[in-house]
């Protein structure tokens, strides 16, 4: 397994890679592997011949009150985790190679961005669009995957990589759960043991719509309210949004219908955790 450092060692061995005929799979992270990187990185063993992770604590797509300071980190660990799935480099560039004094171009992807994790944490797709731009320019994938986990950052890559016309297919993977439902999360480290107890209520909610769903309930409204009801019941848990859109607009929706998203963050103490659904497909 090969360690890259900086951008322009990773950008000159994708580009030979390229020239030697050889197809590029590629999964970004921010580190701190858990078993939904790992469900990323052996699909990605799948689906090129040499298979790229990055892990990168993207310090622009972290508002001035976030955790980028404490965002855990073990590197040791993300390497056998890296081994064990295959992967053939891993790029780990530092804040100053990837923005330089000067550095001042942004990617936005407008509408998308605006909703859901874009209205409690203004700025922060702005940072993901920049950077996953960089990463695909510097490892030159033909494939990148993505975890549904983060839906409405999955929505806005694969609007970009169509706006921007990007030689990259954009693969979206399913959400891994802990064995009692929590959505995997690099975050879930944060959470002490009663808040890990608490943060069930965010897959309980879903389990509920879902099932709600399933019963025949149409409207919205209701199925909202179902799952404000089980996460109400929680006294550690405090919504930050709690929401069903459209599964590809991300606009509001009064009727659900299959394919419609219902999408919640909810924060316990100062852990903000998010989990999502598509109804009527699979978990
Ligand atoms: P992160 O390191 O949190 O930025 O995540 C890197 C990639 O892994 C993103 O595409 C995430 O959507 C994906 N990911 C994170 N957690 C999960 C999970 N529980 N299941 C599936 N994919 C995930």
């Amino acid at each position: 397994m090969n360690i890259f450092r900086t951008s322009n060692e990773m950008q000159q061995a994708a580009l030979q890679l390229k020239r030697q005929g050889k197809t590029i799979a590629f999964v970004p992270t921010m580190g701190f592997l858990h078993e939904g990187h790992a469900s990323l990185l052996r699909e990605g063993r799948k689906r090129g011949d040499i298979l790229v992770l990055s892990i990168f604590v993207n310090p622009i797509q972290f508002g001035i009150n976030e955790d980028l300071d404490r965002y855990p980190r073990n590197w040791e660990q993300d390497c056998r985790i890296a081994e064990a799935c295959g992967v053939d480099i891993v790029f780990a560039p530092g804040s100053a190679d990837m923005y330089p004094p000067g550095f001042q171009t942004g990617i936005t992807v407008r509408e998308l961005s605006l909703p859901l994790c874009g209205s409690s944490r203004p700025g922060h797709f702005d940072g993901v669009a920049t950077v996953v731009t960089k990463l695909f320019s510097l490892v030159q994938p033909d494939v990148a995957l993505f975890g549904r986990k983060d839906y409405q950052q999955l929505a806005i890559i694969r609007r970009m990589t169509a706006d921007l016309n990007l030689p990259v297919q954009i693969l979206g993977m399913p959400i891994v759960r802990e064995d009692d439902g929590l959505a995997m999360s690099s975050r879930n480290s944060y959470l002490s043991p009663t808040e890990r107890q608490s943060a069930l209520c965010l897959y309980r909610a879903v389990v509920r719509v879902r099932e709600r769903y399933a019963a025949g309930e149409r409207s919205a409204a209701t199925l909202r309210d179902e799952a404000l009801m089980v996460i109400s019941r929680e006294p550690l848990a405090t919504i930050d949004y709690l929401e069903l859109r459209d599964g590809s607009t991300l606009e509001p929706t009064q009727t659900a219908d299959n394919g419609t998203l219902l999408a919640l963050a909810v924060k316990l103490g100062q852990t903000r955790l998010i989990d999502n659904t598509l109804l009527g497909e699979e978990l």
